[in-house]
Order: structure tokens, then C-alpha cells, then sequence
């Protein structure tokens, strides 16, 4: 995969005040990817060090009140000339600089005040038509095959989702596709985004959605207790098998117990093939029915 990426993030010291964004994720990356690493405010003429600007009005200025708009967007359109040439398959940028910064920037009065909006590098960059993806929001990349959170305008593909993960035994009909539009089953994505405990993380190939894995605290089949998270997890069938459901549950179990989450839980029919890769990714079976087997994971020293 080619990607282009902030050099900040690399370790090069082209910060403004002669440091680096240096990022383990994006220094992964690198060992398996083509990479190219562009820092728009040095192609653009400005030296390093230099004095730090923002966006007032729509116009780039420096903290000591210099217009710094036309440096800032020569080195954009540098690196709208690169990417052209380079055709990336992904550009992944600095969070919330004036240059880089993709859904947030500083709002212009040097108070450390985030405003939403892109700098003018990554503007340029989308609205010529390149995927650019804040480097907050990456999880992984491997092998053709970027973890990233899902964004809240593809909150719809949780019911592609939700389909793709319903378990259908050998010899069954597959259901209906309105099958998600059921009261039991909406509750895995109406109004996602809107719990503390709600994230999700896609799995992107060629520029699509392949898989997602998202949790909530919610009254479903795998619910233990109000404070545990249950997940959902299912990839499109031409995707599956390859490893990328276990990345996609270790990255988000990771999250998880970032943000301090004690453990987590699933439902899972007992047929389905994943139960192995439940137990491989840690979790254990506590209870079950019929059916299914209700399965935990702990995330810190509390026993399941
Ligand atoms: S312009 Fe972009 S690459 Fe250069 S230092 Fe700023 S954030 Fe990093």
C-alpha cells in the first residue's frame, strides 16, 4: 500500500518549534508500506523553528500577527503536486495543525481553542479528491488492510454490519436483509455515537469497508451488567478467515481497556466458528442456554 503521511508523525523534526510528532503506529506502518512523508509548511518556504500560526478568518496568521496564508498554501499545493504524482492509496495527517489537521484545527486566537474544520493542506487534498485520514483515527495497518474508528457519517454501515454478523447454520435460508430493522436488533446502532461505551472500529480494503467491530452498553443477547460493553463483530464473507476479525478484536479490547473498562462481553451461537476465536483473543465462557454461550473477557485483574 502506498501512503502518504505528515513527516512530523515520522520523528523528523519539522515541527514549528523544531520538534516532532513522532507516532509508533505510523513508524509500524513504515516497515511494511511504501510511505511518503510531505510537511506542507516546510515546502512551503517556512524555516524550522518558526513562529506558530493558526487560521483566523479563513486566512493563516502567525501568533506574532504576520500573514503566513500564502507560504501555507504554496506548500498545500506542493503537496497536492506530490500526491498526483505519488497517486497514494491513503494520506494520514497530523491532528489539528493549520496545515494538516483534518477534522480539527486551531480556531485562530492562540488559546488552545479547537474549532472543527480542516487545515489548508488537508482541504486541498479532499477536495481534489484524496482520502485523508486523521492520524487519531487510525488503530492499524497491515497488509492492505487499514483499522480505523468508523466516522460518524458511516453510522449506516453498522446495519450492513449487523446483517453480516447474524449467524446462519449450515443448510439455512439466509433472512431478509430488513431482519435489522427488528426492536431486539436496532438497539445494536440506533443513536450510535451517543454512549460513553459506544466505538466502533472498521477494517478498510481498497477504500471500502470490509468488517467493523463496535460495542455498547446495551440490554443484548451477550449483556452481563451496566458497565461492561457488548460487542458485535462480522466481516463480509469474501474477507473472512484471514485473521483480520482477531485484529479487529484485540484493537478494540486494547481500546477498551485504555478507557478503562473492566471487561467485556459477547453473545455467540454455539455452532459458530468464531467461539474459537473468542477464546483466543481472551474470553472465557461464563454462562450459557440452548444455544448460545455468553462469553467474557477481562481487561484488568476482576475475575469473569
Ligand atoms: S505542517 Fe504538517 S507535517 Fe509539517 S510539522 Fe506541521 S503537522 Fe507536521
Amino acid at each position: 500500500m502506498k501512503i502518504m503521511v505528515s513527516a512530523c508523525l515520522t520523528g523528523e523534526n519539522c515541527k514549528y518549534n523544531g520538534g516532532n510528532n513522532r507516532n509508533e503506529k505510523i513508524l509500524r506502518l513504515m516497515a511494511e508500506n511504501d510511505v511518503i512523508t510531505v510537511c506542507p509548511e516546510q515546502m512551503g518556504g517556512l524555516p524550522t523553528p518558526r513562529v506558530p500560526s493558526e487560521i483566523r478568518d479563513g486566512v493563516v496568521t502567525a501568533r506574532d500577527g504576520r500573514i503566513a496564508d500564502n507560504e501555507f498554501r504554496a506548500g498545500a499545493a506542493k503537496c497536492l503536486e506530490t500526491a498526483i504524482r505519488e497517486k497514494p492509496d491513503l494520506i494520514i495527517l497530523q491532528s489539528r495543525s493549520p496545515s494538516c489537521g483534518v477534522k480539527q484545527r486551531y480556531d485562530g486566537t492562540f488559546t488552545g481553542t479547537l474549532t472543527a474544520g480542516a487545515g489548508v493542506t488537508a482541504q486541498l487534498l479532499m477536495e481534489n479528491g484524496f482520502r485523508c485520514l486523521d492520524v487519531q483515527d487510525l488503530a492499524e495497518i497491515y497488509e492492505g488492510i487499514v483499522i480505523r474508528e468508523l466516522q460518524p457519517e458511516e453510522t449506516d454501515l453498522l446495519k450492513v454490519f449487523l446483517y453480516e454478523a447474524i449467524f446462519i447454520p449450515e443448510g439455512t435460508a439466509p433472512p431478509a436483509r430488513d431482519i435489522v430493522e427488528r426492536p431486539e436488533l436496532r438497539l445494536y446502532y440506533d443513536g450510535f455515537g451517543s454512549g460513553t461505551a459506544d466505538h466502533c472500529l472498521a477494517a478498510e480494503a481498497d477504500g471500502r469497508v470490509i468488517g467493523a467491530v463496535w460495542t455498547r452498553i446495551m440490554n443484548d443477547y451477550g449483556h452481563v451488567d451496566d458497565e461492561t460493553p457488548s460487542f458485535a463483530i462480522s466481516l463480509l464473507p469474501e474477507y473472512r478467515g484471514q485473521g483480520i476479525g482477531t485484529r479487529l478484536m484485540r484493537d478494540m479490547l486494547s481500546l477498551l481497556k485504555e478507557q478503562g473498562y473492566g471487561k467485556a462481553s459477547l453473545a455467540v451461537q454455539k455452532a459458530n466458528y468464531a467461539v474459537g476465536m473468542y477464546k483466543n483473543v481472551g474470553f472465557e465462557i461464563t454462562d450459557e442456554n440452548d444455544q448460545e454461550y455468553i462469553m467474557v473477557c477481562r481487561l484488568s485483574g476482576e475475575q469473569a
